[in-house]
């Protein structure tokens, strides 16, 4: 699902922090001291905290005590998040209303087309202005800061200078709206125009003049699919100080992976095929880009969510951090990214063995190992059609699907070690019934 309006804020540091806290606890303790510990919410999550502390401090929170290579860097910051595709991206209409426009209303109105132009690639994804005559998709218009209903108010932080609306929340007929906070004092340039301290209302609070060209940009590459990445050189950045000010690599790199096009395949990327009946793979879908570095980068296939469809899940290697870890990508008819789901940092090892099993709701188990000479174990639980995950309860009993594992009598201990599932290889990543062939990019020339 769409969320009908987004905001440019920060990420979500405090649910990480609160998750990992939470799956460490759980995890950690054995079947006596889980039944020992009551209830109490405030305690447990002191306690957590506590232990977060101390983790982050001696990097417990990495489990990957090494049985594959030992890389305990920062594990890999994916690059992009992908919320939606959109129909029809080469060539999207957009549509400008004038009214309230607090800048030169000429000068804006280029400002706007170049910066829309900006995400301009040729067999990719487009936009171009609307004739009178034609339905435009996009809708850019300036409001009040308090424009309230059918849509959202802006806020008075810094980062709510404009916001992306789908309908009938955003009150434009079109399917998607550019709202730009009327109310604040915006500039021409490229960058945002930082200023003095002194001033008074909005100034004081703002501290700069965002950047037109740069915020529609951002919110151009909203329309387009793309989430929030706390990534250098991305114009996908939540804070608009750190936002590049056009489309960067990252954000090239996403919209080639849902839309196509670019040059052939990176050690970076991965690649879905179909198979002809000669036995020779075929590019089906376009290019993954720049997900899965070999060495950083697991690549596991397997129904995440139990939705029927097999899921693309990719589990960093080293230390958690923001926007690394657990991230998996769905998938619709013709094997096309729809979505990304996560990052979930820190909530496996990219560095042991991983066991996919079922509780007895259907939900998915992913479980691993960090000491084998134990049968102990850490795991997590994605409910039936995805997120929020949580950390396995004390006595929740699971079957295994593949990788070993099972702990089928909820006694805290596997049932057969964890032998691990594959990486890569045959997935139906769209529920045609077909499976799809998925491997990573580089040294072949793949036939297209
Ligand atoms: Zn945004
Ligand atoms: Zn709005």
């Amino acid at each position: 699902m769409k969320p009908e309006v987004w905001h440019r804020s920060p990420g979500n540091r405090g649910s990480l922090v609160w998750f990992l806290a939470n799956f460490l606890l759980v995890s950690r303790r054995s079947p006596e001291q889980r039944e020992s510990i009551g209830p109490c919410s405030a305690i447990r999550c002191w306690c957590a905290l506590l232990l977060l502390m101390i983790a982050s401090s001696c990097h417990i929170m990495d489990p990957s005590a090494s049985r594959d290579e030992p890389y305990t860097g920062i594990a890999y910051r994916f690059p992009y998040r992908v919320m939606h595709r959109i129909a029809g991206a080469d060539g999207i209409l957009w549509q400008l209303d004038p009214a309230g426009c607090p800048l030169d209303s000429e000068m804006a109105e280029g400002a706007i087309e170049t910066a829309m132009q900006s995400w301009n690639l040729a067999g990719t994804c487009s936009f171009r202005r609307a004739e009178a005559t034609e339905a435009a998709t996009v809708t850019i218009s300036w409001k009040d800061a308090d424009h309230g209903r059918p849509c959202v108010r802006f806020g008075i932080s810094s980062e709510l200078v404009a916001h992306i609306a789908t309908a009938p929340t955003s009150g434009d007929p079109t399917p998607f709206s550019i709202h730009l906070n009327a109310s604040v004092d915006w500039t021409l340039e490229k960058v945002p125009v930082k200023m003095a301290r002194s001033g008074t209302g909005l100034n004081v609070a703002m501290r700069f003049q965002p950047s037109l060209p740069a915020v529609i940009a951002h919110e151009a590459g909203h329309v387009l699919g793309l989430g929030h990445v706390l990534i250098e050189g991305s114009v996908m950045h939540p804070l608009h100080l750190e936002a590049a000010g056009s489309p960067g690599e990252p954000d090239l790199m996403a919209v080639r992976s849902l839309y196509g096009g670019g040059d052939t395949s990176s050690a970076d990327d991965m690649e879905i095929c179909c198979v002809d009946p000669q036995g020779k793979p075929h590019l089906a879908a376009p290019i993954i880009r720049g997900l899965t570095p070999c060495d950083r980068v697991r690549i596991h296939l397997f129904d995440i969510d139990s939705d029927g469809t097999d899921e693309i899940v990719l589990l960093g290697r080293g230390r958690a951090s923001d926007g690394s870890g657990l991230l998996f990508l769905k998938f619709k008819a013709g094997a096309l990214l729809e979505r990304t789901i996560g990052p979930f940092p820190g909530a496996l090892s990219g560095s042991l063995p991983l066991a996919v099993g079922k509780n007895g709701a259907g939900d998915t188990v992913l479980a691993q190992n960090p000491d084998d000479t134990k049968r102990s174990y850490l795991a997590l639980v994605i409910p039936v059609g995805g997120p929020p995950l949580r950390p396995l309860l004390p006595g929740e009993r699971w079957k295994s699907a593949s990788g070993g594992g099972g702990d089928e009598d909820g006694d805290g201990t596997l049932d057969q070690p964890i032998s691990g599932v594959a990486e890569c290889g045959w997935a139906d990543l769209d529920g045609d019934g077909v499976k799809e062939l998925i491997r990573r990019g580089g040294e072949r020339s793949p036939d297209r």
